[in-house]
């Protein structure tokens, strides 16, 4: 937990986070003082647990918890204007948004299919794109800044074969951060991403609740295990809050050393 509530008094949208990463986002941040919206595509039921224990995380951390749950598909290109200007109709601004929401399914680089291959890009990267646009009219709109948080993943520098549309989303999001922070940052507006390695969330339920695929996911981890949810929340705080204020357009690889060519922690090469 914080030692001190460096969001207090911030609004911050997370698309995507009804659970895994963006659900410990939302709590983080509701523990840190922010009122946190975050949205999702499926089971109202859910988020209103979700908000249920956001505002019980908010008032043992004493503070109010305003926070709002809604269902908006960040591929739908009608969602983004509607949802920044829900948020603002209802918190009166936004601070930060966190473009978490991403999807992966295979698609090899010789069989795939236009369906399956349009709708990872269009949630993973074209609705980060999308939710971008509103949040930063709206931040130019009235003093003060802003803040914009996308999900990336290893994978926007290391490649993922079978996995085409997901890299090639994840890639596109690296360079989203880094156009955007430098088009903005006169405006006061910082952009970063953060990048896990893997972490154990529903999109992992393949390997993550069977033991021995885990260990075989686990021994190419130089940090040698899987990250909670909560240990990559953490970072977005960080990204969020007045300790970060001189970082824009980078990505934070939050990875366990998945980056650091692990192949190479003996040397075999020379
Ligand atoms: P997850 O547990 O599968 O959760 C996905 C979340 O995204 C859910 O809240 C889901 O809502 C929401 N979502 C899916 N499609 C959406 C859409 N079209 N519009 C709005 N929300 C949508 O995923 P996760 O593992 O936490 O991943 C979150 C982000 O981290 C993704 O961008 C992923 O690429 C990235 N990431 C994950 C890992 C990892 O190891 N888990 C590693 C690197 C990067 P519903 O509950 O309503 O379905």
């Amino acid at each position: 937990m914080p030692s001190s509530p460096r969001l207090q008094g911030k609004t911050a949208l997370i698309t995507g986070a009804s659970r895994g990463i963006g659900r410990a986002v939302a709590e983080r941040f509701a523990a840190e003082g922010a009122d946190v919206v975050i949205t999702h595509i499926r089971d109202h039921s859910i988020s209103e647990t979700f908000i249920q224990n956001l505002i019980n995380i908010s008032h043992s951390a004493g503070f109010p918890g305003r926070h709002l749950a809604f269902e908006a598909d960040v591929a739908d290109p009608a969602a983004a204007g509607a949802t920044l200007q829900r948020v603002v109709a209802h918190f009166g601004r936004l601070d930060c948004l966190i473009n978490n929401a991403g999807i992966q399914a295979p698609t090899p680089g010789d069989d795939w299919d236009d369906a399956t291959f349009a709708r990872i890009i269009d949630v993973t990267l074209m609705g980060a794109a999308r939710m971008s646009r509103a949040a930063l009219r709206h931040f130019q709109s009235r003093p003060g800044g802003g803040n914009i948080i996308n999900t990336s993943s290893v994978h926007e520098i290391i490649p993922k074969p079978g996995f085409l549309a997901y890299s090639m989303a994840k890639g596109g999001l690296g360079n989203l951060t880094r156009t955007l922070a430098l088009e903005f940052a006169a405006s006061g507006i910082r952009v970063n991403a953060v990048a896990p390695g893997a972490v154990v969330t529903d999109m992992n339920a393949s390997w993550a609740q069977d033991p021995e695929a885990r260990a075989r996911v686990e021994a190419h981890i130089p940090l040698g295990y899987a990250a909670t949810p909560e240990e990559i929340a953490g970072v977005f705080a960080f990204l969020a809050s007045q300790d970060a204020s001189y970082i824009t357009g980078q990505t934070l690889h939050a990875c366990g050393g998945l980056t650091l060519f692990g192949e190479f922690r003996t040397n075999w090469a020379s």
